[in-house]
């Protein structure tokens, strides 16, 4: 079914990926999907950048919510998507970064199976991929992080509890989504389990886009570097990692003293 490499038909649903927000990184399968589009459900988080590639004739309509904000109830997101799937438009849901990662992409896929309307999944970059990459850093190193974590910071409880014995080991590297209000719980959570206060993290905020920032702190830093730092962009924590640039300039210190 994932096949798809000629225009699928009507009444089918592309989910797409948007990537974290440079048009440059979308997939060229997006870019198609997208041109495409004659109705695109978009995530708020979707920038103008990417929805301006859409045809001049397809309608935008915004779901989704965007951080803390008001946000549409998944229930009325999912009659939306499949009342104009049904009304035979060419319909894609685009998301941002990944559609399957803390996207509510099953529960959308989930809508559709019951509706009887045929999808598909087009990946996108996750933006924590996108975030290590500005930073000139590697998610996996050998001999450090046998493993990569991707967590939410929140999630329909609240802040969100974690394994985080193992997080706080050293060495240990995870992204974190959505974590901007969850950081002093995070620092808090990890401290108490014996993580090195000194532990490199760094949020990177607006990955990929012209206002791009990165705030390199340390876990005994993290909520008020984070506080101070005022972040009003989408930011992922990257734990256990520090900006290439950064290390550097640590290693031509040390070598100067
Ligand atoms: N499906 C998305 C994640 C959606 S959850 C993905 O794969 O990237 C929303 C969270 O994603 C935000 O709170 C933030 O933590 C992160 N995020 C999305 N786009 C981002 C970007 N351009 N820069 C930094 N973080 C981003």
């Amino acid at each position: 079914m994932a096949h798809t490499s000629q225009t699928p038909p009507r009444g089918h649903v592309a989910f797409v990926g948007a990537g974290p927000g440079d048009p440059e990184l979308l997939t060229v399968r997006a870019l198609r999907e997208i041109q495409e589009a004659e109705v695109i459900l978009h995530d708020q988080l979707v920038p103008e950048a990417i929805l301006s590639l859409a045809s001049a004739t397809a309608t935008l309509v915004p779901v989704g919510k965007k951080g803390f904000g008001p946000s549409m109830k998944q229930g009325d997101i999912n009659a939306l998507i499949i009342a104009h799937a049904q009304s035979g438009a060419r319909v894609i849901r685009l998301k941002a970064g990944d559609p399957g990662v803390f996207g509510r992409l099953d529960e959308e896929t989930e809508a559709l199976d019951a509706a009887g309307i045929p999808y598909h999944v087009t990946p996108g970059l996750t933006a924590s991929t996108a975030a290590a990459a500005s930073l000139g850093v590697s998610l996996t190193k050998r001999g450090r992080n046998s493993d990569l974590r991707l967590l939410t910071g929140h999630d329909v409880k609240g802040f969100a509890e974690q394994d985080w014995r193992t997080l706080a080991r050293p060495g240990a590297v995870a992204a974190i989504y959505m974590g901007k209000r969850a950081a002093r719980f995070l620092q808090g959570r990890l401290m108490m389990h014996g993580a090195d206060p000194a532990t490199p993290v760094t949020a990177v905020e607006n990955a990929s886009r012209p206002n791009e920032r990165h705030i390199a702190t340390t876990l005994a830093m993290l909520a008020a570097d984070l506080d101070a730092a005022e972040l009003d962009g989408p930011a992922v924590l990257l734990l256990g990692l520090a900006p290439q640039a950064a290390r550097a300039l640590a290693i031509a210190r040390q070598e100067v003293s």
